[in-house]
């Protein structure tokens, strides 16, 4: 079994379940108090504006599918769902970004915190239109969207609790529903393990192939609302910042391309074909439109 064909399988979300997400956000916006405008101090001290929350999430899929790239580039054994594993290391990354880079300023902090909370939002509002009844669900590469926004959560409240467990009130998360100590074994082994695997990888690319680089290309979006986004991007400091990080931490043996494109569906993916990293326009249009509820 060839490690590249299931990882392309693997990486494509579906753009029905994407799409179905929209209908329901009204229910799930308004059970995190976002539905009126108004409301959004009480949900977080820093309002998050349409460019916030749709950046914010792009940054959790871009590294969601650096873990895919890391998998086959560093030929990486995955026991279990790989999508998991992708999933956990995008959390992993930003929290250890957070620690460890004393350079960052509060302001940089935040955004990298509002990062992890947008991304909860979304999979709390995408889980609400899961249909439970259809079964193919079950036997997805993915975990489910509910068991996916718990996975984010636990590791979020396991790895730091005073931090993060004033979120279940934001979500509204009874406290019973996550154990904290089981997520904190949980988070301690994740995080290690992904760092050893970060550690031992890295090294041994650095010694065989040296230094590949990351490359980002914004291509011009064919929409006014896709255009929209490539300015967003080509102005963000997060993807140099990005850049200049994953090149220093990874040592990849070959140079990882991102790019965020037109795909005419809602997608992001890893292709191991072309080692790149795509972001489709389509997709931050979901994102943006999780907010116009
Ligand atoms: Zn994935």
């Amino acid at each position: 079994m060839s490690y590249t064909q299931s990882v392309s399988l693997a990486l494509a979300c579906s753009t029905r379940r994407l799409r179905a997400v929209l209908r329901p956000l009204a229910l799930a916006l308004g059970v995190l108090g976002l539905a009126a405008a108004g409301a959004q101090a009480q949900v977080r001290e820093r309002v998050l504006d349409e460019q916030s929350f749709v950046l914010g999430n792009t940054l959790k899929v871009l590294l969601h599918e650096v873990g895919h790239a890391l998998v086959d580039l560093w030929a990486l054994p995955v026991l279990g769902r790989e999508e998991d594993a992708a999933d956990a290391f995008s959390v992993i990354y930003l929290l250890d970004t957070i620690e460890s880079d004393a350079d960052l300023s509060t302001e940089q902090m935040e955004q990298l915190d509002d990062a992890l909370f947008v991304s909860a939002v979304s999979w709390l509002a995408f889980a609400e239109e899961n249909d439970l009844e259809d079964t193919t669900l079950f036997a997805d590469e993915h975990s489910l969207d509910m068991q996916r926004f718990f996975s984010h959560m636990c590791l979020l409240v396991g790895r730091n609790e005073d931090l993060y467990a004033d979120w279940f009130v934001d979500f509204d998360i009874e406290d019973e529903a996550l154990d904290i100590e089981r997520c904190e074994e949980l988070a301690v082994a994740q995080s290690e393990d992904w760092r050893y695997l970060l550690e031992v990888e890295r090294d041994q690319s650095w010694k065989d192939q040296g230094k590949a680089g990351i490359k980002i290309d914004i291509d011009r979006g064919k929409t006014k609302q896709h255009r929209r986004y490539e300015a967003w991007l080509k102005d963000w400091a997060w993807l140099p910042y990005l850049e200049a990080r994953l090149e220093r931490d990874l040592k990849l043996p070959e140079t990882l391309n991102m790019r965020f494109t037109d795909c005419d569906e809602a997608n992001a993916f890893y292709d191991p074909e072309t080692r790149e990293v795509i972001m489709c326009y389509e997709l931050m249009e979901v994102f943006e439109d999780l907010l116009e509820y």
